[in-house]
């Protein structure tokens, strides 16, 4: 077995990681953890430490680590047939099923999936298919993507442009003229502290109108947002909030993508959080919790509104002109299968209903005294803590104070991962969907150690 000193300098030398300080990782001063095995909520490292993941490594670890399951159902994949394409009509037993068991549990108005890779390529696909909506239907002006500010849709040339943080746009020249940002849904930084919930809702309404308004309606096809903001900072959406937005989108036939990569599949103790929040999609993301990462697989499901023209467009100009190699990958789809069947039979989605709440709660009783803490947030299987200089006034920290990301490191001393999400002071925590109570009491207490450790 080789040594960790020289899987460490291979590390140093030669491996380019995504989202990391790539000059002080080559020089060694920024730590890196080799990990190499993982059973329920917990992952071990090289190193002998076993750590309690409440972030299901990128909130996509849904049903634990190390689940037999699934790892034998990739396993009697890759032996019977380790990749055939999608293409031009061909399926396998394992695709054919995942399409089927994915539509059985998207809204009543959906009922086709294509296949991709991750959220990224997911998400790219579905403007394509906006694009191609579109043009078939005699509007080429109508292309631009409407997206929230601390959206987070993945990291490619589009779909970095509809995120809406900064880290993901600067020095790549992005976003790409087509997409436009509008106010997140983020009550704790509402602009004027006096506005209620309701006044927050009128603004954002008022803020896409406008917006709207000023692009000119026949030039917006679409609006994507997460059903509740995930990397953006882990927030619910106000009361009330969807349902004003959709009103918006209807009239001025807009189309609307409901990004569920995150909350697809359980996390908000719901199956879709679609149906969580009473979202009328026209085409869903998915990816992360439908293999619970086991393999690589993104989906987009397509309301039949959405798939009546593009068949149409294929009947005027022939095959659709997208696809990739890995479509519906065989040992994705493997994964998937044995996933949502592991989803029903443990019953995690209830589980992520009640447990998830119980951390919620739990958190919000041990910390929102705290004179840091100037938000306990969350739904279902996701938590959020946010840190404030002062209480009184709601003053941020500076961004070069890294509370955010002290805090998370302190954490880690404790025993357990949870993230400094990229924007804000804000430990966020998205634990595999099997955790129990007395885990949840864990990641709560260290929690507490670690803000206590850092803030006093
Ligand atoms: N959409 C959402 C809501 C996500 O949270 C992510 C990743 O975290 C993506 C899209 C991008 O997915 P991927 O990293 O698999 O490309």
């Amino acid at each position: 077995m080789l040594t960790n000193d020289q899987l460490d300098k291979w590390d140093r030398e030669n491996f380019f990681h995504p989202s990391t300080h790539l000059a002080q990782h080559a020089r060694g001063e920024s730590p890196s953890r080799i990990v190499s095995g993982g059973s329920g909520v917990y992952i071990e490292d090289r190193d002998g430490n076993k750590m309690l993941d409440g972030f299901a490594g990128l909130y996509c670890v849904n049903v634990g680590y190390g689940r037999q399951e699934i790892a034998e159902a990739i396993a009697k994949q890759a032996k019977e047939l380790s990749y055939y394409h999608a293409y031009v009509g061909h399926g396998t037993e394992a695709s054919i099923t995942l399409s089927k068991m994915v539509v059985d549990r998207a809204p009543a108005n959906m009922s086709k999936v294509y296949f991709g890779l991750g959220g990224s390529d997911a998400n790219e696909t579905n403007i394509k298919l906006v694009w191609y909506y579109n043009n078939i239907l005699g509007r080429p002006e109508k292309k631009k993507i409407i997206s929230r500010w601390r959206g987070y849709h993945g990291s490619g040339l589009m779909t970095g442009s509809l995120t809406g943080l900064e880290l993901f746009h600067k020095k790549f020249d992005l976003p790409l003229d087509k997409v436009v940002h509008t106010e997140a849904p983020y009550y704790f930084r509402r602009p004027d502290l006096d506005m209620s919930e309701k006044d927050f809702v009128d603004h954002c309404v008022r803020e896409l109108e406008a917006l709207i308004a000023k692009e000119g309606p026949d030039t917006i096809a679409a609006f994507i947002g997460e059903p509740i903001l995930g990397t953006g900072g882990i927030v619910p959406p106000p009361e009330g909030y969807w349902a004003a937005i959709q009103e918006v989108l209807a009239k001025h036939d807009i189309l609307l993508i409901a990004d569920e990569v995150v909350t697809g599949f359980g996390r908000l103790g719901s199956m879709m959080g679609t149906t969580h929040y009473g979202i009328n999609a026209d085409i869903i993301t998915i990816a992360k919790g439908l293999t619970s990462a086991y393999a690589p697989l993104s989906g987009s499901i397509i309301a039949d509104k959405v798939w009546k023209v593009l068949e149409q467009g294929t009947d005027e100009l022939g095959p659709i002109g997208h696809g990739w190699t890995y479509s519906a990958h065989p040992i994705g789809a493997a994964a998937g299968v044995a996933n949502l069947n592991l989803i029903d039979s443990l019953d995690l989605v209830d589980n992520a209903r009640v447990v998830g709440s119980y951390l919620n709660q739990s958190m919000h009783d041990a910390l929102s005294t705290h004179a840091n803490v100037g938000d306990v947030r969350g739904e279902g299987m996701l938590c959020a803590v946010e840190f404030v200089k002062q209480k009184d006034g709601r003053v941020f920290f500076d961004a070069g104070d890294k509370v955010g990301p002290q805090v998370a490191a302190a954490l880690a001393k404790e025993g357990v991962i949870g993230r400094a999400m990229p924007q804000g002071d804000i430990l966020g925590f998205a634990p595999p969907l099997c955790l129990d109570r007395a885990e949840a009491d864990k990641i709560v207490d260290a929690a507490r150690k670690a803000i206590v450790s850092v803030l006093g």
